[in-house]
């Protein structure tokens, strides 16, 4: 049986007031979801181990089956492989957004909804001006994009800035925290701290500055006027879904976002990009749910990815949070079952979020999530919905962590 895995990132939610107390994902209109769901089996699952943060990169890989106590090392690692980018031994990778400043406070964590042609020209302008033998930035997507310190320490205290919406950016700046490895031949945690503190304010300066930030001013708009490195690790060591399970022979991934795409690809699957995938609402639906059809046809195991719920709940919009979800169901879990369900071979679909991203809270939740699994031999369950209330009656109970990947592959 072939296995596909159509994740929503951010989708679950809690309760809104303004929808007569109905979650986004029982108030979204969603008929193939809940086709599936009554047709299918379903659950919930814990997606973040304890000690972590609900990051997706932390829920992404749990769900991919991973115990993250072994392979965590942070979002710019996972970024890193993304771009192609061969790490060396000694490096620290970080993810470096450019973010929105206003008045000494974190407006955004997206720069304005920076635009990938934009960055570069900012992310050129950075090197310029602070590249030298031991840092360097490189080019990633949108407001997401990567800094490497040669014989940088990951030992160190950063504030994801999407977790902090309007609050000032001074305290916020990187700490040192305790190295267990001390390894000589690395900067020390302070000694990482204040390069990346000094980084940031220069960065600050010279963004100010430039003709792009500039005209945005004149206009009104935000602009996207410092770097926010975090997430710093070392080069991973992971092994492949080949060797972690047998029901999966060739695979692919994918997704508009980087970090997802690095961890499919030390989870030893092909990075399949698809035009007009954006990680936005207005990204390429079709496009997505044709490539992973393509990929269905000749290979055992699809991770389909799409981030637009996640960003809709940070921006703590309501009404495009429910069009992300409806968009999700009709725009690629419906052609996909369509197509999928007239093949001679089985093929076997999940649905999941990674996290919750609540329209009212604006930041990621580690709450579980609720998950549907469906092929056309399954037994259902009594649930009849696709939702974070109607799943917790489901017949798979709560899972932990690697235990979805588990129950999927035993549908083989
Ligand atoms: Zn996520």
């Amino acid at each position: 049986m072939k296995h596909i895995i159509i994740l929503g990132d951010g989708m679950a939610d809690k309760p809104v007031e303004r929808l007569g107390g109905k979650t986004p994902l029982q108030y979204a209109r969603t008929p193939f979801m809940d086709l599936l769901a009554r047709k299918g089996r379903t659950g919930r699952l814990m997606t973040v181990p304890e000690g972590f943060p609900p990051g997706s990169e932390v829920a992404n890989t749990a769900i991919m089956g991973y115990d993250l106590n072994r392979v965590y090392e942070g979002r710019g690692p996972l970024e890193a492989a993304s771009i192609g980018y061969e790490m060396a031994d000694d490096d620290l990778a970080l993810r470096c957004n450019i973010i929105t400043l206003e008045d000494g406070r974190i407006v955004t964590h997206n720069g304005g909804n920076l635009q990938t042609d934009d960055a570069d020209v900012l992310i050129h302008y950075l090197n310029e001006h602070l590249a030298n033998e031991r840092v360097c930035f490189i080019t990633g997507i949108q407001y997401r994009h990567l800094l490497i310190v040669k014989g940088g320490n990951k030992h160190i205290i950063c504030s994801p800035p999407h977790d902090h919406p309007g609050e000032q950016w001074q305290p916020l700046l990187v700490k040192a925290g305790n190295d267990p490895d001390k390894n000589g031949k690395r900067l020390s945690p302070q000694q990482t701290a204040d390069l990346l503190n000094d980084l940031i304010i220069r960065s600050q300066q010279l963004l100010a500055e430039h003709p792009f930030n500039q005209e945005r001013k004149a206009k009104g708009l935000r602009q996207a006027n410092s770097i926010w490195p975090w997430s710093g690790g070392y080069r991973p060591s992971m092994q492949t879904l080949m060797e972690l399970y047998p029901q999966i022979n060739t695979g692919s991934v994918i997704s508009a976002v980087d970090l997802i795409r690095g961890i499919g690809h030390y989870a030893g699957l092909d990075i399949v990009k698809v035009e007009g995938a954006t990680g936005l609402s207005d990204t390429n639906y079709e496009g997505k749910a044709q490539a992973a059809i393509e990929a269905l046809k000749t290979q055992d195991f699809v991770f389909l990815h799409v981030e637009a719920s996640d960003e809709a709940g940070h921006d703590g919009d309501l009404q495009l949070k429910i069009r992300t979800i409806e968009d999700l169901d009709s725009r690629i879990v419906k052609p996909i079952y369509e197509e999928v369900s007239q093949w001679d071979e089985p093929v076997c679909m999940a649905v999941l979020p990674d996290h919750l991203t609540p329209v009212e809270m604006r930041i990621h939740v580690g709450e579980p999530v609720p998950f549907l699994i469906w092929h056309r031999n399954i037994v259902a369950d009594e649930v009849e919905q696709y939702d974070e209330i109607s799943c917790v009656s489901g017949s798979y109970g709560l899972l932990k962590l690697q235990e979805f990947m588990q129950e999927l592959m035993k549908n083989a």
